[in-house]
């Protein structure tokens, strides 16, 4: 069957862009055009549908109309009466600018198809062509195949391949690196921005330079970083020959917000290997319509984050120093998150689809990212294999040999197989590893892990000579409603939890003292651990006094530092991770 998209964006009314879809050599008796109710690499259902109206159906361009029933909420069954042209007309509502969107405004249009141009039942496979209507002096952009200029129309081979490269048109800015000599373009969509053009150029080519060395090869012939430019950051979606990130317009000054941005970028780069080539059997071709269910999610967002860390520290966009501290950042999240012993990261990979998106008020004690634990068990993991292989092997190892192996397209990991392509990649038996950190839900010992690479991991050490008093800990995370303190969160094995403050509760005075959720954290400091206290809240509308003991707070800081000796293995390990020679900790004092 002959698929061929319209998009009209200049005769749009607000925000409610045109389409049609035309279909030729349709023998069916009926077709059904359905909407995605997700989009690979964001593991969640979403009503994309809901933007959908005045959906027609005629046989041919100037036909006759066809009868077409809603028959789900994401499906139209049109009865094609023998007809072998059908045109189906509708329009969509966009207008939320996020990493998968259709967003439509006077001056832009982002497009990714899942949320705009649905597909015909039993027709994924079949190739399809998306033909643009836009204004004039619009350019656009978008690693889809060019079919032709006037008017704009690019052809995918199939329905995931258009889903896997978003259009975004408007006055973008284009850069055009050629790092190995591939062309990466980098596309700024949106006004301002404090990025400098020659800096961005040289970083991203830093960036795809280490992710090709690290990897030994690339798999692009062109490739597209989306940068939009916006107000409300919403983060990034990979692709395979491009990704889509949402980040504020200020986010590159100064330093530290801009290796955010980098790391961001660099992640969602990595994962044109991970997930995109290297990927789970269930992850395409994709069931548009349901959960795809996969243990192996972990490896492909936690494992790809710590990569995305490593990259920088070789492309040197974070010093040694900084590497070690965002490691001890990630580590810190996990330590915080009392849920981080209840689930293995085989069931969160499992759970994501209604864990991971759709945070509650127990998700803290009950669950946690497998972002930051997937990042910490890897970095566990590389640190396991680089001292049992005596630095013969590594995580990169594991990575450049399921590249190799698993790495072309129709292949796919099946869900047993990560840990046997581990072994063989580095010559050792992990399945103790595995069991405990990957299958179950064993603490990780930070510290035992650092002591590999001539290092020691725990709280940083207050300074001698810091001044500020320790301030009593209640355990709660709390926001800011109407001036009151309104608890959110309720920490597991913490005062408040032990007294019975509950998620809801408004706090509205310490020990008869008036308390604002502006100045709440600081007026703890008047009660150390070890205070006695009467909270007075308001529960379901009702005062209540709850008696409880304040606490001590847990650590501000985590960090590595380096141990004043180590082995020759410890040095060896320490120079292969991160690429600098070992040093000893200096004499007490400066703890860094
Ligand atoms: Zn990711």
């Amino acid at each position: 069957m002959q698929i061929r998209y319209r998009v009209d964006t200049v005769a749009h009314e607000g925000h409610r862009g045109r389409f049609t879809v035309e279909l030729n050599g349709v023998t069916d008796a009926s077709v059904d055009l359905v909407v995605p109710s997700w989009v690979p690499g964001s593991y969640h259902l979403v009503n994309y549908v809901r933007g959908f109206r005045n959906v027609t159906a005629r046989a041919g361009p100037d036909g006759a109309l066809l009868p077409t029933e809603r028959v789900e909420s994401s499906r139209w069954r049109i009865t094609t009466g023998g007809h072998a042209e059908v045109r189906v007309d509708y329009t969509v509502y966009g207008h939320e600018l996020i990493t998968e969107a259709f967003d439509l405004t006077p001056e832009h249009l982002f497009l990714n198809a899942a949320l705009s141009l649905p597909y015909v039942e039993g027709h994924l496979e079949d190739p399809v062509e998306v033909e643009l209507h836009l204004p004039p002096d619009w350019r656009v952009v978008t690693e889809l195949e060019e079919v032709r200029s006037r008017p704009p129309t690019y052809r995918a081979r199939n329905y995931d391949e258009l889903v896997d490269n978003p259009i975004d048109a408007g006055h973008p800015v284009v850069l055009t690196i050629r790092p190995h000599g591939i062309p990466h373009r980098i596309a700024i969509c949106g006004e301002g921005g404090n990025y400098e053009a020659h800096r961005l150029e040289e970083d991203l080519g830093k960036i795809v330079d280490a992710a090709i060395r690290l990897m030994g090869d690339s798999p692009l012939t062109g490739y597209t970083f989306f940068v939009h430019l916006t107000d409300v950051p919403d983060g990034g979606l990979e692709h395979g020959a491009s990704n889509s990130s949402v980040v504020h317009r200020t986010t590159f000054e100064p330093r530290e917000r801009y290796e955010r941005f980098l790391g961001l970028e660099s992640h969602e780069y990595f994962h044109l290997y991970n997930v995109k080539r290297i990927r789970p059997k269930v992850l395409g071709p994709f069931d548009y319509t349901r959960e795809n269910y996969t243990r192996l999610l972990w490896w492909m967002e936690g494992t790809t984050d710590y990569f995305s860390d490593l990259v920088l520290r070789r492309a040197d966009l974070l010093s040694p120093t900084r590497f070690l501290e965002e490691s001890a950042k990630i580590a810190k999240l996990l330590l915080e998150s009392p849920g981080r012993r209840l689930l293995s990261l085989e069931e969160l990979s499992q759970i994501t689809w209604v864990d991971y998106y759709k945070p509650y008020e127990e998700s803290p004690n009950q669950s946690v990212s497998y972002y930051t634990k997937g990042y910490v068990v890897s970095l566990c993991l590389d640190l396991e294999i680089r001292h049992r292989s005596e630095t013969r092997a590594s995580i990169e190892s594991v990575m450049r040999l399921l590249w190799k192996e698993y790495g072309q397209p129709g292949r796919g990991l099946a869900e047993g197989e990560l840990q046997p392509v581990a072994e063989r990649a580095t010559g050792l038996e992990l399945g103790e590893f595995f069991d405990r950190y990957v299958r179950g839900t064993a603490e990780l010992d930070l510290d035992h892990f650092a002591g590999y690479a001539g290092l020691t991991f725990g709280p940083k050490p207050k300074p001698s000579d810091d001044p500020s008093p320790e301030a009593g800990y209640l355990g709660i995370r709390h926001r800011d409603v109407g001036g009151f303190v309104k608890v959110t969160h309720v920490l597991l094995d913490t005062p408040a939890h032990r007294a019975g403050v509950s998620p809801g509760d408004e706090i509205v005075a310490v020990n008869g003292n008036k308390v604002a959720a502006s100045s709440f954290v600081k007026d703890l400091e008047a009660y150390p651990p070890g205070t006695p206290l009467d909270l007075a809240v308001f529960r379901r509308g009702f005062l209540r006094h709850i008696p409880l003991t304040s606490g001590s707070p847990p650590p501000e800081k985590y960090r590595f530092a380096s141990l004043e000796t180590t082995t020759d293995l410890g040095k060896k390990v320490y120079q292969a991770w991160i690429g600098v020679p070992w040093e000893p900790a200096k004499p007490a004092a400066t703890n860094r």
